[in-house]
């Protein structure tokens, strides 16, 4: 199947993986293969790339993989990933900062503090990149990227720039509205100026905050499901007794029974058939439809 999509790639500076598996590049480490992965080198690379792709090739981006679930059959067509350091950049503006897609949230952390710029520190507890913290409003601690997004610049199939600004995303609880396709490459986010020392502080309290209540060093997505407006998905779960299921490799955590874990040997089929078990005994106990927060993509085995 890959051969086929090996004359796409004969112009481009970036990386190519073949059959790359994926559960390599989520967190929670279950997955098949991606037909290809393609790391571009750069936005004229990547756009290079999509100006010669073929309507019919399926192109799916990949930010750090922490809020994904990649079926056992893995994906057709190509995965990309913003993994070179143009897409890693940080520019600072006058009350803001602009960061590329590629860039790992936490490593936003040193940024702030050498440059004394604070209100994105609950950005650097999330796991995975910025371009990823878009699709679902990620946020923490109070705050979520909507308060702090001034624009963004994505680019479309045939390889065309937008901007878009916070309004035209229409956020809300875990939700964004762009079009499906568009590959953010950065975002603008308002700073405001601080200390050094009460930035620290602030992060080290989130770190804290986490490593009491959230499992960590283990293979999870984060949370599994949305909260329900009003209620809490982890209460819910607890209440119609789902918080001690198991299928084959996967459970729920001892720690937040809203995080599923894979305990070594999971597959991805174990892992939905226990979120659709939950979704399914929750809904019979408390009459209450558990959605999805975690993304599941790609084939069944
Ligand atoms: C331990 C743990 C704790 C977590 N805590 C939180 C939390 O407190 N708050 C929270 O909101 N989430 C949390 N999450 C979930 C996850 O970290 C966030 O959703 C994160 O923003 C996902 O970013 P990512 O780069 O890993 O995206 P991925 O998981 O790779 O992708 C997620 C979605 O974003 C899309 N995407 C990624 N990059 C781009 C791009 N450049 N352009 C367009 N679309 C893109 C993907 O196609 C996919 O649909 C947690 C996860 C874990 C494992």
């Amino acid at each position: 199947m890959a051969s086929t999509l090996i004359h796409l790639f004969d112009n481009i500076a970036g990386k190519i993986c073949y059959e790359e598996p994926m559960s390599k590049h989520t967190w929670l480490g279950v997955g098949g293969n991606a037909e290809a992965m393609f790391i571009p080198k750069d936005l004229n690379d990547l756009i290079s790339f999509l100006k010669i792709k073929p309507e019919e090739v399926p192109v799916y981006v990949l930010g750090g993989g922490s809020n994904l679930l990649v079926r056992d059959g893995g994906i057709s067509g190509v995965v990309i990933k913003l993994a070179s350091p143009y897409f890693k950049q940080i520019v600072k503006n006058n009350n803001s900062i602009t960061c590329y897609a590629g860039l790992q949230n936490t490593l936003l952390r040193k940024f702030l503090i050498t440059n004394e710029l604070g209100g994105l520190e609950f950005l650097c507890s999330i796991p995975g990149t910025i371009g990823g913290t878009v699709k679902t409003n990620a946020g923490c601690f109070g705050r979520c990227l909507s308060d702090v997004l001034i624009s963004a610049n994505a680019v479309d199939m045939k390889g065309n720039i937008h901007t878009i600004t916070n309004q035209d995303f229409h956020f809300s609880y875990r939700h964004a509205d762009f079009p499906k396709d568009w590959i953010i490459i950065s975002l603008t986010l308002k700073t405001l100026k601080s200390d050094a020392s009460t930035i620290q502080h602030i992060l080290t309290e989130h770190q804290v905050y986490r490593k009491a209540h959230q499992p960590v060093n283990k293979k999870t997505a984060g949370s599994t499901f949305k909260n329900p407006v009003g209620n809490s998905a982890w209460k819910l779960i607890k209440e119609s007794e789902c918080d001690t299921l198991t299928v084959g490799g996967a459970k729920m955590s001892e720690k937040h029974c809203n995080f599923m874990i894979n305990t070594g040997n999971a597959t991805a089929k174990d892992c939905e058939t226990l979120g659709e078990a939950i979704i399914e005994r929750v809904k019979n106990k408390t009459g209450i439809a558990l959605e999805w927060e975690i993304q599941k993509i790609g084939q069944d085995k």
